[in-house]
């Protein structure tokens, strides 16, 4: 069935391929080895010396984060100035920072305009610390196509995918303000932590959008986090979540090892097809297979199934039971999600003895089942809570050029 589901919208427009400075000049942040190659031949540097000038930059730019030409002190003055004149080292630019009450902190980060029409995208990235771990939840998309009931981001309106540079970049800007880089002078404002070691240590694509409506661009920036050499983080601690875009499941595990997380929510078709309208493209069955065969999976890598847990809607002893059963012989780990209310949002969350209830009936089968503890609810920046200000500030752009119109009509 191929037929285009009546709530899915279509990605607006395509994402640069760099990330751009205020003058324009294309950053180099975030880049894979092989664009950084691309960039760097264009300049004029030559094809004998290129590996040795990409491993140069992947250094500067993913271990110790630079963000000015001249640190990068074992290159030559001449290239220095040379990238200097052609290159910027422009991160997206943090329109908002938000702690919350339990240290979780929300990013409203803008990219670069990708044409006239075009202020420039906004994108929530997501940093939760832990006692043994640090995640960053990152945006795979700004805003997402689908249209799942239940979540604050398919109501936004703009979309469009991001490009791989984009979503590495979201780690750049995570390790910029947690000043985490070895040797480096805290950035002002930067959180300083106090208990050694690194802060983001694993990564979620459970911020905005598809990962799976953006595979290419998903697997490039995977590649890029973990260069061994550059972010160096593991292809293990990385998870990839999808609502369910079977034909791309497979094709993920294969190019790039990561975790998977599976958006479940429902045992059965019908309720599926209501809380996520994929399921009437790609229904549960042929979902089960995909996972499956996913690669690589086994006891010690399993998929994780979300399953976020609705009042009166998916939450009934008899729907664990179900859930139980149809994992059956899936190496698998469930996630449940409180539901995180949003503004406008049809749904409320379970009690809790009723979340307990369905938890311990999937733990009695054997099954881990943590239920996840919402965080950051103060700061709106839970599960499918995000939604990017980016209509409000388009209003207040419109408002401000209304008023230098006005001014210079004067
Ligand atoms: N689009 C991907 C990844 C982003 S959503 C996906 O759907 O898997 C990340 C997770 O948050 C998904 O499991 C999603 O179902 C869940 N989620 C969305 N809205 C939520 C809400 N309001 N409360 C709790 N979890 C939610
Ligand atoms: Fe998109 Fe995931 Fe939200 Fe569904 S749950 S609307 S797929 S971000």
């Amino acid at each position: 069935m191929t037929a285009t589901l009546p709530l899915e919208k279509t990605a607006e427009f395509q994402a640069p391929d760099a990330l751009r400075a205020a003058d324009n000049k294309p950053s180099l942040v975030g880049l894979s080895r092989t664009r950084l190659a691309k960039e760097l031949a264009a300049i004029g540097v030559p094809e004998a010396e290129m590996k040795m000038r990409v491993a140069q930059l992947v250094h500067w730019l993913s271990v110790r984060g630079v963000t000015d030409f001249d640190a990068m002190t074992n290159v030559a003055k001449t290239l220095r100035a040379k990238l200097s004149a052609h290159f910027s080292l422009a991160r997206p630019e943090i329109v908002s920072e938000q702690v919350s009450k339990d240290g979780t902190r929300k990013w409203l980060l803008r990219m670069p305009s990708t044409g006239p029409l075009d202020k420039g995208a906004e994108i929530e990235c997501v940093y939760i610390p832990e006692r043994d771990r640090g995640t960053l939840c990152v945006s795979s998309q700004v805003g997402c196509t689908l249209n799942c009931t239940f979540c604050h981001t398919g109501t936004q309106k703009l979309v469009r995918n991001l490009s791989a540079a984009e979503i590495a970049a979201q780690v750049i800007v995570a390790r910029d303000r947690l000043n985490d880089y070895p040797g480096r002078a805290p950035l002002e404002g930067a959180f300083v932590p106090t208990d050694g070691g690194r802060f983001v240590t694993n990564i979620v694509f459970m911020g905005m959008g598809e990962p799976l409506y953006n595979p290419a661009n998903v697997a490039e920036a995977i590649g890029v986090l973990t260069d061994p050499e550059g972010l160096q983080l593991s292809r293990r601690k990385i998870t990839v979540s999808t609502s369910g875009v079977v034909p791309e499941i497979g094709p993920l595990g294969s190019a790039t090892n990561a975790m998977l997380a599976i958006s479940l929510h429902a045992t059965n078709d019908p309720l599926r097809d209501k809380l996520v309208p994929l399921n009437r493209k790609y229904p549960i069955a042929e979902l089960m297979d995909a996972c499956r065969a996913y690669p690589g999976l086994s006891n010690a890598r399993r998929i994780t199934f979300e399953y976020v847990m609705l009042k009166g809607v998916n939450d009934s002893p008899a729907e664990a039971r179900a859930l139980v059963r149809l994992l059956k012989g899936v190496p698998a780990k469930i996630n449940l999600i409180p539901f995180n209310v949003w503004p406008g949002a049809i749904y409320e969350c379970s009690d809790w003895e009723t979340i307990e209830r369905f938890s311990q009936i999937v733990f009695d089968a054997g099954y881990s089942s943590p239920i996840r503890t919402p965080r950051g609810r103060d700061i709106l920046a839970a599960c499918g809570q995000l939604k990017s200000e980016t209509e409000k500030l388009r209003a207040r752009a419109r408002m401000m050029l209304e008023e230098q119109l006005a001014l210079g009509a004067d």
